[in-house]
């Protein structure tokens, strides 16, 4: 690929991190970030690399007031011959161009964002940590910039990517986790911004994340705004159930699931090895149902930070329903090594979703 985005490099690189075991999620930025400006009647310009360091906005710019904003979550990861890749990036690309339509946001050139993260992931490819199960988190986002308190889609924007180097999800081995069906609180509705990853969604969403929390549960598990009857996700991953051997997800017609990269791999995957797999409604009386009659083989979160992350246990009004005796099932632990395998390298891929950088 040929770079063509203007780089001013930074005058005092950072330290990269000495101890990969401390990188945790989301913590430390590299030394380099893309920007570019939208303009009305201009369009996206001057897109540009420079220093990683803070934005100057005018207090009355609209991403603080009304949350016109949006944003990407995706990794590169280093393979076993040293080089760097990316998965599926044009599906995020894709999703982004999605998210701004739902939110007033004028799309980006699919090809000028990919340019974009590609040549400022190779710029910082020297922060993408080595060991097992690290990888370099690429944030993409967009924020409404235009001061004026008037309530309307903003006119100019910044899109921006920062890159953080994240550590392994699963270096204590992959546990399964305890989750909270909320029965109070939702994350979306029907014709509501679910379908969009947009940071006004995880601010609904705290407060839920905060209470299952506070009760010893790692997520909550979100169910439908309307009936408060279909599953809808889990914590800020898409989720699937095994029951009697088929693998269900909610499907996304209504457009309140997030339609997630690793989601849709899972599906894509399954549906390969030859795995009945069902896109549907699922309501939760069906699941815990399920798992009363021993019919619930496995539950499971997907998302870009985790892969998949086990379900070990829901609890409902009062009562507990164990899955899969609290350990990782034999079709999550096949998803996870054929994906995370794919991502970094490790098998051949004959999907076609890596994407070499550099
Ligand atoms: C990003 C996200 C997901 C997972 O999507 P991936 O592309 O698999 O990372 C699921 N749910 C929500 C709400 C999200 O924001």
């Amino acid at each position: 690929m040929e770079y063509t985005f203007p780089v001013t490099r930074t005058a005092n690189p950072k330290p990269r991190p000495a101890d990969e075991t401390q990188l945790g999620f989301g913590k430390l930025f590299t030394d380099h970030m893309f920007l570019m400006n939208y303009t009305e009647g201009q369009g996206w310009h001057d897109g540009r690399i420079v220093p990683y360091g803070p934005i100057s906005l005018d207090p009355s710019a609209m991403v603080f007031h009304y949350a016109q904003e949006l944003f990407e979550g995706m990794k590169a990861y280093r393979t076993p011959d040293g080089t760097v890749q990316l998965f599926r990036p044009d599906k995020n690309i894709e999703r982004m161009n999605n998210t701004c339509d739902r939110l007033c946001v004028p799309r980006i050139a699919p090809e000028v964002a990919l340019q974009a993260i590609c040549q400022l992931v190779d710029i910082d490819r020297d922060w993408i940590p080595h060991s097992k199960g690290t990888s370099l988190y690429i944030r993409p986002f967009i924020i409404a910039t235009d001061p004026m308190l008037g309530v309307h889609p903003s006119k100019t924007y910044i899109f921006c990517v920062i890159l953080s180097p994240v550590g392994s999800y699963y270096a204590a081995g992959i546990n399964p986790v305890r989750i909270m069906v909320e029965r109070e609180y939702v994350r979306c509705v029907k014709g509501g911004t679910g379908l969009a990853k947009a940071g006004g969604n995880y601010a609904a969403s705290l407060i839920g994340q905060k209470k299952a929390e506070e009760s010893g549960f790692a997520q909550v598990l979100w169910l439908d705004g309307i009936h408060r009857k279909y599953i809808d996700e889990v914590g800020a991953m898409n989720v699937f159930f095994v029951i009697d051997g088929v693998v269900i997800t909610p499907d996304l017609t209504d457009g309140n699931i997030l339609p997630g990269v690793t989601r849709r791999s899972c599906l894509e995957i399954l549906k390969k090895w030859g795995l009945p797999v069902e896109e549907r409604k699922l309501a939760i009386d069906e699941v815990l149902q399920a798992q009363q009659e021993g019919r619930l083989n496995e539950a499971f979160g997907t998302g870009t930070a985790a892969v998949i992350s086990p379900i070990g246990e829901l609890y409902d009004c009062g009562r507990s329903y164990i899955v899969n005796n609290n350990e990782i099932g034999p079709i999550a632990q096949r998803l996870y090594d054929a994906i995370y395998g794919l991502q970094t390298g490790v098998l051949e891929d004959d999907m076609g979703w890596t994407y070499k950088i550099g």
